[in-house]
Protein backbone atom coordinates (compact mmCIF):
# COMPACT_ATOMS: atom_id res chain seq x y z
CA UNK A 1 0.00 0.00 0.00
CA UNK A 2 0.91 3.78 -0.45
CA UNK A 3 2.80 4.76 2.38
CA UNK A 4 3.83 8.16 4.05
CA UNK A 5 6.47 7.43 7.15
CA UNK A 6 7.73 9.52 9.71
CA UNK A 7 11.30 9.66 11.49
CA UNK A 8 13.17 11.38 13.73
CA UNK A 9 14.98 11.80 16.88
CA UNK A 10 12.79 11.54 19.89
CA UNK A 11 10.91 14.23 21.43
CA UNK A 12 10.72 16.51 18.49
CA UNK A 13 6.83 16.56 18.47
CA UNK A 14 6.18 13.23 15.74
CA UNK A 15 3.63 12.04 18.20
CA UNK A 16 1.68 15.19 18.12
CA UNK A 17 2.10 16.00 14.47
CA UNK A 18 0.81 12.41 14.03
CA UNK A 19 -2.06 13.45 16.11
CA UNK A 20 -2.67 16.44 13.83
CA UNK A 21 -2.65 14.77 10.54
CA UNK A 22 -4.44 11.63 11.46
CA UNK A 23 -6.90 12.86 13.99
CA UNK A 24 -5.79 10.06 16.35
CA UNK A 25 -4.76 10.26 19.76
CA UNK A 26 -1.17 9.48 19.55
CA UNK A 27 0.64 8.41 22.52
CA UNK A 28 2.83 11.49 23.88
CA UNK A 29 5.50 11.83 26.43
CA UNK A 30 5.26 9.40 29.08
CA UNK A 31 7.65 6.27 28.67
CA UNK A 32 10.53 7.14 25.99
CA UNK A 33 11.66 4.44 23.92
CA UNK A 34 8.92 1.63 24.84
CA UNK A 35 6.46 2.18 22.02
CA UNK A 36 9.40 0.48 19.38
CA UNK A 37 7.00 -0.87 16.80
CA UNK A 38 5.84 0.90 13.58
CA UNK A 39 2.78 2.53 14.40
CA UNK A 40 0.03 2.72 11.04
CA UNK A 41 -2.61 4.90 10.94
CA UNK A 42 -4.64 6.09 7.60
CA UNK A 43 -4.41 9.81 6.97
CA UNK A 44 -7.62 10.84 6.35
CA UNK A 45 -7.65 13.48 4.09
CA UNK A 46 -5.71 11.20 1.47
CA UNK A 47 -5.67 7.49 0.31
CA UNK A 48 -2.32 6.23 2.28
CA UNK A 49 -1.04 5.08 5.09
CA UNK A 50 1.27 6.88 7.43
CA UNK A 51 3.88 5.07 9.92
CA UNK A 52 5.43 6.56 12.90
CA UNK A 53 8.83 5.20 13.10
CA UNK A 54 10.05 4.83 16.58
CA UNK A 55 12.15 8.34 17.61
CA UNK A 56 15.94 7.71 17.81
CA UNK A 57 18.50 9.48 20.18
CA UNK A 58 18.92 10.23 23.39
CA UNK A 59 15.83 9.16 25.39
CA UNK A 60 16.74 9.16 29.25
CA UNK A 61 16.26 5.47 31.01
CA UNK A 62 16.96 3.75 27.60
CA UNK A 63 20.00 1.83 26.58
CA UNK A 64 22.97 2.74 24.25
CA UNK A 65 22.14 -0.92 22.91
CA UNK A 66 18.78 -0.45 22.50
CA UNK A 67 19.02 3.06 21.02
CA UNK A 68 21.45 1.99 18.35
CA UNK A 69 19.14 -0.55 17.64
CA UNK A 70 15.84 1.28 17.04
CA UNK A 71 18.44 3.15 14.31
CA UNK A 72 19.12 -0.07 12.76
CA UNK A 73 15.15 -0.69 12.94
CA UNK A 74 14.43 2.68 11.09
CA UNK A 75 17.38 2.05 8.37
CA UNK A 76 16.03 -1.56 7.73
CA UNK A 77 12.15 -0.50 7.85
CA UNK A 78 13.03 2.67 4.88
CA UNK A 79 15.15 0.20 2.87
CA UNK A 80 12.84 -2.65 2.83
CA UNK A 81 9.65 -0.38 2.67
CA UNK A 82 11.44 2.24 0.08
CA UNK A 83 9.36 0.92 -3.02
CA UNK A 84 6.24 1.63 -1.43
CA UNK A 85 7.50 4.87 0.32
CA UNK A 86 5.51 8.07 -1.37
CA UNK A 87 7.22 10.70 0.76
CA UNK A 88 9.44 9.95 3.90
CA UNK A 89 8.86 12.96 6.52
CA UNK A 90 11.63 13.52 8.52
CA UNK A 91 10.49 15.69 11.70
CA UNK A 92 13.75 18.02 13.75
CA UNK A 93 12.74 20.11 16.25
CA UNK A 94 14.04 23.64 14.86
CA UNK A 95 14.64 25.01 18.38
CA UNK A 96 17.78 21.98 18.58
CA UNK A 97 18.61 20.85 15.46
CA UNK A 98 21.56 23.15 14.49
CA UNK A 99 23.33 22.52 17.75
CA UNK A 100 22.49 19.05 17.85
CA UNK A 101 23.99 18.89 13.66
CA UNK A 102 27.21 21.18 14.82
CA UNK A 103 27.25 18.94 18.18
CA UNK A 104 27.50 15.68 16.09
CA UNK A 105 29.64 16.67 12.95
CA UNK A 106 33.40 15.78 12.50
CA UNK A 107 36.10 14.86 10.01
CA UNK A 108 34.65 11.16 10.62
CA UNK A 109 31.17 11.65 11.83
CA UNK A 110 28.20 12.24 9.89
CA UNK A 111 25.13 13.62 12.57
CA UNK A 112 22.18 10.99 12.16
CA UNK A 113 19.58 13.12 11.16
CA UNK A 114 21.41 14.17 8.14
CA UNK A 115 22.66 10.62 7.46
CA UNK A 116 19.16 9.57 6.83
CA UNK A 117 17.95 12.28 4.92
CA UNK A 118 20.91 11.66 2.63
CA UNK A 119 20.24 8.00 2.55
CA UNK A 120 16.29 8.41 2.11
CA UNK A 121 17.11 10.35 -0.84
CA UNK A 122 19.40 7.85 -2.37
CA UNK A 123 16.97 5.68 -2.07
CA UNK A 124 14.61 7.98 -3.81
CA UNK A 125 11.89 8.84 -1.32
CA UNK A 126 11.20 12.15 -1.72
CA UNK A 127 11.88 13.42 1.67
CA UNK A 128 10.49 16.47 3.82
CA UNK A 129 12.19 18.04 6.89
CA UNK A 130 9.19 18.66 8.87
CA UNK A 131 11.13 21.61 10.88
CA UNK A 132 9.00 21.72 13.89
CA UNK A 133 8.63 23.78 17.39
CA UNK A 134 9.18 27.21 14.77
CA UNK A 135 6.85 28.77 17.95
CA UNK A 136 10.24 28.99 19.62
CA UNK A 137 12.78 30.38 17.16
CA UNK A 138 13.19 34.14 16.50
CA UNK A 139 15.19 34.28 13.77
CA UNK A 140 13.34 32.13 11.53
CA UNK A 141 14.55 32.82 7.43
CA UNK A 142 18.37 32.33 9.18
CA UNK A 143 17.64 29.50 11.02
CA UNK A 144 16.02 27.42 8.04
CA UNK A 145 19.19 28.49 5.93
CA UNK A 146 21.72 27.17 8.31
CA UNK A 147 19.48 24.24 8.28
CA UNK A 148 19.31 23.81 4.51
CA UNK A 149 23.49 24.38 4.68
CA UNK A 150 23.45 21.35 7.35
CA UNK A 151 21.87 19.11 4.69
CA UNK A 152 23.28 20.05 1.99
CA UNK A 153 21.14 22.36 0.26
CA UNK A 154 21.83 25.69 -1.34
CA UNK A 155 20.55 28.71 0.47
CA UNK A 156 17.78 30.52 0.65
CA UNK A 157 15.82 27.97 2.30
CA UNK A 158 12.27 29.55 0.15
CA UNK A 159 13.17 27.59 -3.15
CA UNK A 160 13.27 24.53 -1.22
CA UNK A 161 9.40 24.08 0.01
CA UNK A 162 8.96 21.08 -1.15
CA UNK A 163 11.69 19.90 1.20
CA UNK A 164 11.46 22.16 4.35
CA UNK A 165 8.45 22.90 5.91
CA UNK A 166 8.29 24.97 8.78
CA UNK A 167 6.00 24.00 11.24
CA UNK A 168 4.15 24.13 14.86
CA UNK A 169 2.41 21.04 15.51
CA UNK A 170 1.59 21.69 19.04
CA UNK A 171 -0.73 24.72 17.64
CA UNK A 172 -1.75 22.61 14.30
CA UNK A 173 0.30 25.08 11.88
CA UNK A 174 1.31 22.21 9.76
CA UNK A 175 -0.06 23.30 6.39
CA UNK A 176 3.49 24.31 4.61
CA UNK A 177 4.08 20.11 5.71
CA UNK A 178 0.67 19.32 4.18
CA UNK A 179 1.34 21.41 0.82
CA UNK A 180 4.73 19.80 0.61
CA UNK A 181 3.73 16.30 0.84
CA UNK A 182 0.62 16.74 -1.46
CA UNK A 183 3.62 18.19 -4.28
CA UNK A 184 5.30 14.89 -3.90
CA UNK A 185 2.19 12.66 -4.02
CA UNK A 186 0.58 14.78 -7.28
CA UNK A 187 4.25 14.84 -9.13
CA UNK A 188 4.02 10.97 -8.80
CA UNK A 189 0.58 10.44 -10.06
CA UNK A 190 1.80 12.82 -12.56
CA UNK A 191 4.52 10.18 -13.38
CA UNK A 192 2.11 7.19 -13.51
CA UNK A 193 0.10 8.51 -16.43
P1 LIG B 1 7.93 12.76 20.15
O1 LIG B 1 8.81 12.13 21.19
O2 LIG B 1 8.72 13.15 18.95
O3 LIG B 1 6.74 11.94 19.82
O4 LIG B 1 7.45 14.17 20.76
P2 LIG B 1 6.05 14.59 21.42
O5 LIG B 1 5.00 14.75 20.40
O6 LIG B 1 5.79 13.72 22.58
O7 LIG B 1 6.46 16.06 21.91
C1 LIG B 1 7.58 16.30 22.76
C2 LIG B 1 7.36 17.61 23.49
O8 LIG B 1 7.43 18.70 22.55
C3 LIG B 1 6.01 17.73 24.16
O9 LIG B 1 6.19 18.42 25.36
C4 LIG B 1 5.19 18.54 23.17
O10 LIG B 1 4.16 19.27 23.78
C5 LIG B 1 6.25 19.48 22.63
N1 LIG B 1 5.91 19.98 21.28
C6 LIG B 1 5.47 19.28 20.22
N2 LIG B 1 5.26 20.10 19.16
C7 LIG B 1 5.58 21.35 19.57
C8 LIG B 1 5.58 22.64 18.93
O11 LIG B 1 5.21 22.80 17.78
N3 LIG B 1 6.01 23.69 19.68
C9 LIG B 1 6.43 23.55 20.97
N4 LIG B 1 6.82 24.65 21.62
N5 LIG B 1 6.42 22.36 21.60
C10 LIG B 1 6.02 21.27 20.92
Amino acid sequence: DAEVVLVGRSNVGKSTLMRELTGHAVETGGKPGVTRQPNHYDWVAEDFVLTDLPGFGFMSGVDEAVREQIKTDVVRYVEDHADELLVAVLVVDGKSVIDIIDRHSGPDSIPYDVELFHFLRELDVPTVVAVNKMDKVDDRDERLDDLCDRFGLPTPWQQWQDTVAPITAKQGRIEPLTDAVRTHLHDQKRDDL
